[in-house]
């Protein structure tokens, strides 16, 4: 513990608050829980950063790493293949919303999102438009914390203290309905002013514009703002309309965490790219893809003279382990039939959570599939925030640790992410223990 306090540079982290709140050192895990150093076990209510789809040391996922292991653990996709690269680029394909038909791999969801940019930016470069080189992406969005990420991220908290490294892009409000910003959630004119903002901003500025990047369905870091029904099928057909190119990022919604595998299948949307990563390799080994169209890829097709090539390529691309691990986590999928057994457990997460709008401060909850966000403020009444220095998110998850279960805050929002193997006991001693840690924390 002393070493890790002296030595670790923990991301996200307030680290005179990390040494002063004794944060626990994970030593092992099984099924949902975490095991500490002493012993003390922890029910993982954020799937370790909404990784582990299965819950941790899933026999099938660690058979099949050792078995890659027994072969090789790694060896470059710069010039050369390898097996389970190609099996699961097929297995992707097979499995993403039609017409994504390539896929280039990298090592964790910024990178996703960062190749996702670049190939956009240079598809237009490519085909002769170079003009269109700007993206639009949306207030409250989360993409990653790489450069280009925060560029098209826009959440004030995280992001705003980097805007001289980065070139930003073009913002248009996004669906935070309980503070809507027309002020008009909920009335005839709602739909209107947020579906057009985004139909005009595209329609202003088209002739520049590479590419629009949404998280589809829900906006997750944000604190889980879900986008009203339609709005990804809305904006896929402007899109469309004005010639630019739409970029989902599933890094979170991926993998069944909303109750389909991706996010887009609710809305029967195709993007033209499209990020995976956190739970494609069920929480064991950093993986992402960024999957593309036969027409995005073939701009890139080009003899070297033409230097139409995509100059990007990191050093554990396609890395045989992940992939591995990657390919027995989808096998998993379809034998366990996860997204159906998921079904019953969304609708009864939905009635645990019906009892929090009685607590004291419960403000708003917004649930996509297993992604949860439940906002506290100071007042219920005029929707008034606690002050941002009173840490009422931060004291909630430490009321929960105290008792067992670990979650995270998004700032004054408590979000719930658990595996998507969970128990219903186990749901519901989740959901017993938030409650009465927001009752402790926030009354
Ligand atoms: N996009 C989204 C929507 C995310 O939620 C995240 C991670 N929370 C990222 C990108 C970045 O992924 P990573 O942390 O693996 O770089």
């Amino acid at each position: 513990k002393e070493l890790d306090r002296a030595l670790i540079w923990h991301p996200f982290t307030q680290m005179k608050e990390y040494v002063a709140e004794d944060a626990p050192i994970i030593a092992a895990g099984e099924g949902c829980y975490l095991i500490d150093i002493y012993g003390r076990r922890y029910l993982d209510g954020v799937s370790s950063l909404w990784v582990t789809v299965h819950g941790h040391r899933v026999a099938a996922i660690d058979l099949a790493i050792q078995e890659q292991l027994g072969r090789i653990a790694h060896s470059t996709l710069l010039g050369l293949g390898n097996i389970p690269s190609i099996l699961l680029a097929e297995k992707l394909v097979s499995l993403a919303p039609l017409g994504l038909k390539k896929v280039f791999y990298s090592d964790n969801g910024s990178t996703g999102v960062e190749i996702a940019l670049k190939i956009a930016f240079q598809y237009w470069r490519n085909t002769g438009q170079p003009q269109k080189k700007r993206f639009l992406s949306f207030y409250n969005a989360y993409h990653g914390d790489t450069l280009g990420a925060v560029g098209a991220g826009g959440i004030e908290l995280f992001h705003h203290i980097y805007g001289p490294l980065v070139v930003s892009s073009l913002k248009v409000p996004s669906a935070y309905c309980y503070r809507c910003p027309y002020g008009d959630a909920g009335t005839e004119d709602c739909r209107r002013d947020c579906f057009g903002a985004v139909a005009r901003t595209i329609e202003a500025h088209a002739p520049e514009l590479a590419a629009v990047i949404i998280e589809p369905l829900i906006q997750g870091a944000a604190g889980m703002l879900t986008w009203p029904p339609g709005y990804l099928r809305h904006l896929r057909e402007i899109c469309d309309a004005y010639d630019v190119l739409l970029i989902a990022d599933e890094v979170a919604t991926g993998f069944g965490r909303t109750g389909k595998l991706f996010a887009c299948e609710h809305e029967g949307v195709s993007p033209d790219l499209m990020v995976v990563a956190k739970g494609i390799t069920g929480g064991y080994l950093p993986l992402s893809a960024t999957l593309t169209t036969e027409r995005i890829y073939e701009a890139f097709y080009a003899d070297y003279a033409e230097l139409k090539t995509f100059f990007h390529g990191h050093t554990y691309t396609g890395n045989p382990l992940a992939c591995a691990a990657a390919l027995a986590n989808l096998r998993l999928f379809k034998e366990v039939k996860l997204i159906e057994k998921l079904q019953p457990k969304i609708a009864r997460l939905q009635e645990l959570l019906v009892g929090f709008w009685d607590l004291p401060h419960v403000g708003d909850i917004r649930q996509a599939g297993f992604m949860v966000g439940v906002e506290l403020v100071k007042d219920k009444e005029t929707k008034e925030p606690f002050p941002l220095a009173r840490r009422t998110g931060r004291r909630v998850i430490l009321k929960a640790r105290e008792k067992g279960v670990i979650i995270r805050p998004l700032g004054d929002v408590v979000v719930l992410m658990p595996p998507l193997a969970i128990s219903e006991e186990e749901l519901s001693h989740l959901c017993e223990v938030v409650a009465v840690s927001i009752r402790e924390a926030a009354g």
